[in-house]
């Protein structure tokens, strides 16, 4: 599945808020199956419909879909000294599928910061630097394989020149993400400034509750998006029962935990979306990239399913719950019969049909 790597300098929390994501062991129950390693932190993407439809359906379990992070340590010790990023980090960037920063905009003067003060826009600049860094070493390497590749083969032109305009962007010192640059053809050089970025700042009440001061962050990262919140906080809150946690929660000013804004902001990150599948056994949230058609979201349950595709019987989630039940909608004619071009929606309640 896919996955976002965490990155950020020393001190800035993100063991703090990896030991919450992977102490999240709801999981662990639900899948007894999947093998979850070490290095990665599993979170529930948060799904009020599941409950719904749960009722509807009397499903015994609801399995909501998830978001894997990968705890990237070690890193950047060395990249404020001119030391650059070692080769194993690097290759665990290019494995993940986004990179996560964390970004520490928490007050603590216990907490020593690696240039001694805190300054959120610098310590991104840092990141991005030693990922630009890193891209251009790569590209710097292929250009004159892919020079010499243009001279005999026509084919290979396109390519050529997307790397030659995108060392123009990396030199400007511009992610390529953040240029918004379309790196199809450059697949072949799994650059990673071309992956999408989300930035988690860890924040402290004073920032949590100021408006302004999170809109000037936001700002500052945008497209990427930005999650707020107290990594320290999200750890306590899964000690707690539901009481004790909402009012935690409400003493600084939040009324969801930050481990489910961070689930669904890296979720529509890695550019996924949900449809829904229910029943008396479960009610359950699944996996798809945003624009995937009926077969191919029937092959995340099974891969018979996806060859042995005929039809979708779709409905969507608030025609179902208007109707009431599944016979109700379709006495009212909201059930849809779907083949196999049928690209699915956010909140598609879904019923397949196929051979085996
Ligand atoms: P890492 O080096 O980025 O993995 O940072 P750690 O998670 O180890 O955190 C460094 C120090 O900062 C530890 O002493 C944490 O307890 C503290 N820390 C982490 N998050 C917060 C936070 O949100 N607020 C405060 N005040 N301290 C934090």
């Amino acid at each position: 599945s896919l996955t976002l790597g965490i990155v950020g300098l020393p001190n800035v929390g993100k063991s703090t808020l990896f030991n919450a994501l992977t102490r999240n062991d709801v999981l662990a129950a639900n899948y007894p199956f999947a093998t979850i390693e070490p290095n990665v932190g599993v979170v529930p993407l948060p799904d009020p419909r599941l409950g719904e439809l749960a009722r509807i359906f009397s499903s015994e379990k609801l399995l909501p879909a998830t978001v894997s992070f990968v705890d990237i340590a070690g890193i950047v010790k060395g990249a404020s000294e001119g030391a650059g990023l070692g080769n194993k980090f690097l290759a665990n960037i290019r494995e993940s599928d986004a990179i996560c920063q964390v970004v520490r905009v928490f007050d603590d003067a216990d907490v020593v910061h690696v240039d001694g003060r805190i300054d959120p826009a610098s310590d991104i600049e840092t990141i991005a630097t030693e990922l630009v860094l890193a891209d251009l070493q790569t590209l710097e390497r292929a250009l004159p394989r892919l020079e010499k590749e243009a001279r005999t083969q026509k084919d290979r032109r396109p390519t050529l020149e997307a790397a030659q305009a995108a060392a123009e962007v990396l030199n400007s010192g511009r992610t390529l993400f953040q240029a918004g640059v379309d790196a199809t053809l450059l697949r072949e050089l799994t650059l990673l400034t071309t992956k999408p970025f989300l930035y988690v700042f860890n924040a402290d009440e004073a920032v949590l509750t100021d408006d302004a001061r999170r809109k000037e962050l936001t700002e500052l990262v945008a497209p990427a998006q930005a999650v707020f919140l107290d990594a320290k906080v999200e750890a306590e809150l899964l000690e707690l029962d539901d009481e004790s946690a909402a009012e935690l929660l409400e003493s600084i000013g939040q009324d969801e935990p930050g481990l489910a804004q961070l689930a669904r902001a890296g979720f529509a990150t890695l550019g996924l979306q949900t449809y829904l599948t229910a029943g008396p056994k479960e009610s359950r949230a699944w996996t798809i990239p945003q624009g995937a058609t009926a077969p191919q979201a029937a092959g995340v349950i099974h891969t018979d399913f996806e060859r042995g595709f005929i039809k979708a019987e779709v409905v969507s989630f608030d025609d179902l719950v208007a109707a009431g039940s599944m016979n109700a909608a379709k006495s009212a004619g909201k059930v849809r019969m779907e083949g196999k071009d049928y690209v699915m929606q956010d909140g598609d309640v879904v019923e397949f049909r196929f051979n085996v």
